[in-house]
């Protein structure tokens, strides 16, 4: 008997793999299992339209519930998945609930890293990954006054943005040598630590938080960085993310920062899967294993995980893409850049709209784009058509990214599967 597909994890993967299956005719049971009291929701507006206020909490849900209910997907919140019995291939629930599977798919998304503060966590220290996180700093953002943000990531810098709108003071701590160091090149990082600095917040690079001062409540006051000490009413941390894989670990599945699957995302069991965040899978770009957290990943991966399911064959492949909303700016980023790329920059910084070309083995490997909506584009095209731009041509007088997408030879044909989704 075929008990349909069990989905553990209603975030943006596994709300996008049940609607594709559907979309594609999948007619078996679909059960979406959800730790979260509410239905599948967008991450993206948390720390951006959310958090200032423009975007209200009716509008963060992927689907309503009359949509689910007509499609017969049944979601199941609040009830976290406790254990995978591979051997009975049935997932037990927090609740006791027993749900049979004949293909099991993993979409358990990543949790924040947290700071190591001794004792009761402090009130006024908050972190973001959810919707209920992000209520709650959003009431507390309202009444603050001085601002610690630790780390200069994404979640960071894009709630400095909203918090330096809100009035507040805002001092940023990250201890790598630039901001976004992890997703961004040297320019970009630049250019985000200077306009953050005219938005009027205090970017410290290289710094840690030497101490966390605590009232006898546990709230933290002040911190002492360095000889310096910071009053302080509010906190938020954002210094990454650890995949949710201890499920498949318990259940004997392989796990490796992240829950290991190969090209077509199948884990370590043929009939388990996993996409999104916690899905370690290979990719062209490098020899190991990498996750990729981001919306772009999470939707394409579920995407394909529903042909397949569907009986159709193949590997995966993207063209990965980002976005973030900072001081007014909009960074769009198309490609995954490794470290060791080079860079040109295309245009001018000082202009405030500008790509920074990232280079690998002579060839365009990504571009990151501030205020660039048109580079954004015809980059990610570029790269689904598999155009082999050298740094030669980027170094040439007069060189555009649209210019070139024109100029791609008759025929190149576009991949549309790698650009199934708009741009930001
Ligand atoms: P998630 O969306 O995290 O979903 C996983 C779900 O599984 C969660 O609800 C989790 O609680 C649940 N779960 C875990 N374990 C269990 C269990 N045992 N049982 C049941 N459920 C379980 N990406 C971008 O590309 N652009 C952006 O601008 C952007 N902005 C972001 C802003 C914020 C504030 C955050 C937090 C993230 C942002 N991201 C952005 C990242 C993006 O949201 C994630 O990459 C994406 O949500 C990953 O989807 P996922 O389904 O893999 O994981
Ligand atoms: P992130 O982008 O990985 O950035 C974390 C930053 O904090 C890194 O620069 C990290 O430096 C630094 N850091 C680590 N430990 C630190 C410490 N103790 N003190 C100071 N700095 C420290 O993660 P994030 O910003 O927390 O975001 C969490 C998740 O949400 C990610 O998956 C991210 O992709 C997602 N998100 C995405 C967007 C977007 O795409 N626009 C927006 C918001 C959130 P090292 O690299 O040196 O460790």
């Amino acid at each position: 008997m075929n008990t349909g597909t069990v989905i553990i994890g209603a975030g943006q993967a596994g709300a996008q793999l049940a609607i594709s299956l559907r979309e594609l005719g999948y007619s078996e049971k679909i059960t979406l299992i959800g730790d979260e009291e509410h239905l599948p929701y967008q991450r993206p507006p948390l720390s951006k339209e959310y958090m200032s206020g423009q975007l209200a909490d009716l509008e963060l849900p992927l689907r309503t519930a009359d949509y689910y209910e007509k499609h017969a997907i049944e979601v199941v919140t609040a009830d976290p998945a406790a254990r995978i019995c591979r051997e009975e291939a049935a997932v037990t629930l927090a609740s006791g609930r027993r749900v049979p599977y004949t293909q099991l798919v993993l979409a358990t998304g990543a949790r924040n890293r947290r700071l190591p503060l001794e004792g009761r966590e402090p009130a006024n220290v908050h972190y973001l990954r959810t919707r209920d996180d992000a209520a709650r700093l959003r009431e507390a953002l309202g009444a603050a006054q001085d601002i610690l943000i630790v780390g200069a990531g994404f979640i960071g810098l894009e709630f400095a943005s909203v918090a330096r709108l809100a009035g507040a003071r805002v001092t940023v701590v990250e201890m790598a040598d630039r901001v976004m160091g992890r997703a961004v090149s040297e320019e970009i990082s630049v250019y985000f630590a200077a306009r953050h600095t005219a938005w009027g917040a205090e970017v410290l690079c290289s710094t840690s938080v030497d101490e966390f001062q605590r009232a006898e409540d546990g709230r933290v006051t002040a911190v002492r960085i360095g000889d310096r000490t910071l009053p302080v009413d509010l906190v938020l941390v954002g210094i990454g993310v650890i995949p949710n894989a201890e499920l498949a670990q318990e259940a004997g599945l392989a796990v490796g920062n992240g829950i290991v699957v190969d090209s077509g995302l199948t884990t370590s069991d043929p009939s388990v899967f996993a996409i999104g965040d916690c899905a370690s899978h290979p990719r062209p770009e490098t020899a190991g294993l990498v996750r990729v957290e981001s919306v772009q990943n999470a939707a394409d991966q579920a995407r394909f995980l529903a042909r397949r399911l569907c009986s159709q064959d193949g590997d995966y492949a993207d063209v990965p893409w980002f976005w973030s909303h900072q001081t007014g700016d909009k960074l769009q980023i198309a490609g995954l850049a490794q470290p060791t790329d080079g860079t040109v920059v295309l245009g001018d910084p000082g202009a405030g709209h500008f790509s920074v070309a990232r280079v690998r083995d002579g060839r365009l490997a990504a571009v990151e784009s501030v205020n660039s909506p048109g580079d954004h584009l015809a980059s990610r095209r570029l790269l689904a058509n598999g155009a082999q731009i050298t740094e030669e041509q980027l170094h040439q007088p007069g060189f555009t990214l649209r210019k070139a997408l024109h100029a791609a030879p008759e025929g190149a044909p576009t991949n549309h599967r790698l650009l199934e989704r708009t741009t930001r």
